[in-house]
């Protein structure tokens, strides 16, 4: 690895370039009087260009993300001989998904467990939208995964946390760790038209703590960023804002599973005091886990809530308060107790109205279904259609689940058994480029748009366009009990903040530069999840569509998928699965699909 400190003034950029290239002049910057009071505003932090340095980092294989499946995408790359830098923006091990996951499914025939019944447990739970290719490599790999982690410790009694030790498993093997730095861009290698169209040969971003660009030059990039959420109160995952999807996208790539929606509840009354339901996961270790379909975790409670049907609440069945959903909880855990940094007597914090009154959906809100959304693979090895692009874990939308969330455990066995199997095919493909380069220019255009909101002089505050964003997609009737005119609506306060507001954020210093293009990621991932939810004219596992309320098989046996066209347009498709996966179209529609949909069997003649 060769790191270079080189001064930002070296590509030449000086302030009034920028504002040349950017076409603002400093009349743009006066603040439009209406505009007082609205969220616009002076930024009171603006820096100018030259203030920030830059680090340029040449690899052979980044790795974007530290949790399970960077973690194994990171150290499998590395067994096979090549240099490998793993940058995070958060701390690795205390950041993102990983660190709350507590269960992990293992496939063992040895224990009695029916390779048919599972496939046709996630089948049907899936209703018939996964990919059985992927769901045979978790099963063909979890027992040599599990053993992994095991040899690496994260299952050992008293460990501090399972993703520390994954960290330390990281360092150990050598691994370059980049932390608290966060990525913006992918950067490809520029083509004989110099339009940038070629491979991918890196990211670049910038560090949290000291606001220097960061540009890592990499022979092939794996994307383990995770999933996101649009930073909803109370649910553990505020720093995973769907960053991975956002580059990708913007560099080329399919996207796809954005209309399948996370089912995760919490409380009518009082929604941040979900936030109960999770804290006992941080301190509880890793454990083995049988196959439990979770076909019944639809969207009942939502449903219960919308309908008036109170046979439907959850307020019974629901999550017991302090813990995870029951169930999910293996034998022998630690005692649950308050998060690192919270005094506590062992006991999970209590928060007021933490279990009363009626459950509703939205805990997560933004989430998908854990790999059903993300990165489409060409491969079963994680390459995507843009060349030098791999993703695992949570960024890939594998659909070795579908339209439902189906195995407890499934996701972060996956994690790990997709991060290797990226990892691994990254390092072949790496072994065969010649290491890359990017021209000064290419870097400094880069890094103007990265900085701008640093550079703006007034404009809007990330927090002020997140909490609008939010209005606009927290409600449950908007993800959750879906219908035309009210997805519509949301595009409309979606796609003006994103063409208005997005152009015009500010950041007074580095921690709002992050939120400023986490709130430009999230504002493409609610753009996403509209634009499918609209496409898809049915209803399926965790898609409810009011205004179409029953499965159709002959049109939407199919998975939607989304790409930037020629003109920066997001296009909208579908792709057939294939014709071995359908259901048996013989077996009546109510025994073909047991959930039943509000209003379904009348819409559908059947009632
Ligand atoms: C509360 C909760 C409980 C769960 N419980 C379970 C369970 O019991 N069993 C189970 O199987 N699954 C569970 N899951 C799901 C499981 O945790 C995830 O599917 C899995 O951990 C995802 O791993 P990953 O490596 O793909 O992503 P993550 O663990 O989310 O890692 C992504 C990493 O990317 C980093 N990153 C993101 N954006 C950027 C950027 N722009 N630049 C640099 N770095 C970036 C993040 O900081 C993060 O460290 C749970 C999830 C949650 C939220």
């Amino acid at each position: 690895m060769n790191t270079n400190l080189k001064s930002t003034l070296s590509t030449g950029l000086t302030r009034r370039d920028f504002l040349r290239m950017t076409g603002v002049t400093a009349a743009a910057f006066a603040m439009p009087s209406f505009l007082s009071g609205s969220g616009y505003a002076a930024n009171p932090g603006v820096t100018s260009m030259s203030a920030t340095a830059q680090n340029q980092v040449n690899t052979d294989i980044l790795v974007i993300g530290g949790g399970m499946a960077g973690a194994f995408a990171a150290v499998s790359a590395k067994e096979m001989g090549l240099n490998v830098t793993l940058v995070d923006k958060g701390t690795v091990g205390r950041s993102g998904a990983t660190p709350w996951a507590n269960t992990f499914s293992v496939f063992d025939e040895a224990l009695g467990h029916d390779r048919d019944e599972w496939i046709s447990g996630v089948r049907s739970s899936s209703e018939y939208v996964n990919n059985l290719d992927w769901l045979d490599q978790m099963l063909d790999a979890s027992q040599d995964r599990w053993d992994d982690i095991n040899a690496w410790g994260l299952l050992d009694e008293d460990v501090r946390h399972p993703s520390l030790v994954l960290r330390d498993k990281l360092v150990d093997s050598g691994v370059e760790l980049i932390e608290r730095t966060m990525l913006t861009t992918l950067l490809k290698e520029e083509d004989g038209n110099g339009d940038g169209n070629g491979r991918v040969i890196g990211a670049m971003g910038f560090s949290i703590d000291s606001e220097e660009a960061v540009v890592v030059l990499a022979k092939a990039t794996i994307m383990c960023a995770g999933a996101g959420s649009f930073k909803a109160p109370g649910f553990p995952i505020q720093s995973l804002t769907s960053d991975g999807d956002a580059m990708a996208y913007r560099a080329g790539a399919i996207i796809t599973g954005k209309e399948w929606i996370d089912f995760h509840w919490t409380s009518a009354e009082t929604p941040a005091s979900c936030w109960n339901q999770w804290s006992g996961m941080w301190d509880s270790g890793i454990g083995k886990t049988d196959s439990v379909f979770t076909s019944g975790m639809t969207l009942d409670s939502a449903f219960a809530i919308h309908t008036g049907d109170t046979s439907l609440a959850m307020t019974g069945g629901g999550p017991e308060a302090g813990g995870p959903p029951e169930g999910d909880m293996p034998e022998g855990d630690r005692p649950s107790g308050p998060p690192p940094g919270e005094e506590g007597d062992g006991e999970a914090p209590s928060r007021p109205g933490q279990s009363s009154g009626e459950q509703v959906l939205g805990a997560a809100t933004g989430l998908g279904i854990h790999k059903a959304e993300g990165i489409w693979p060409t491969t079963m090895q994680g390459a995507c259609n843009v060349p030098g692009l791999f993703a695992a874990g949570d960024g890939l939308a594998s659909m070795l689940c579908g339209s439902s969330y189906v195995g407890l455990g499934f996701s972060l066995t996956a994690s790990a058994t997709q991060g290797v199997t990226a990892g691994q095919s990254a390092a072949e493909y790496a072994q065969q480029m010649a290491a890359p380069t990017l021209s000064d220019d290419k870097i400094a255009s880069v890094q103007t748009a990265m900085f701008a909101p640093r550079e703006r002089e007034s404009g809007f505050s990330p927090a002020w366009v997140t909490q609008v964003m939010q209005n606009a997609m927290f409600p449950y009737f908007v993800l959750f009990v879906k219908q035309q005119d009210r997805l519509e609506a949301a595009l409309s306060t979606i796609t003006f903040l994103r063409e208005t507001m997005v152009p015009r954020l500010t950041a007074k210093d580095a921690h709002e530069l992050r939120l400023a293009h986490e709130t430009e990621n999230m504002l493409l991932n609610a753009e996403m999840k509209l634009r499918a939810s609209l496409f898809r004219t049915e209803s399926r596992g965790t898609h409810y569509r009011e205004d179409y309320p029953a499965r159709d098989d002959d049109a939407w046996l199919a998975w939607v998928l989304l790409q930037m066209d020629e003109n920066g347009q997001m296009s909208v498709t579908k792709e057939a699965i294939p014709d071995e996966w359908k259901p048996d179209m013989s077996v009546p529609y109510e025994e073909r699909y047991l959930n039943r949909f509000p209003g379904e069997l009348e819409y559908l003649g059947l009632a």
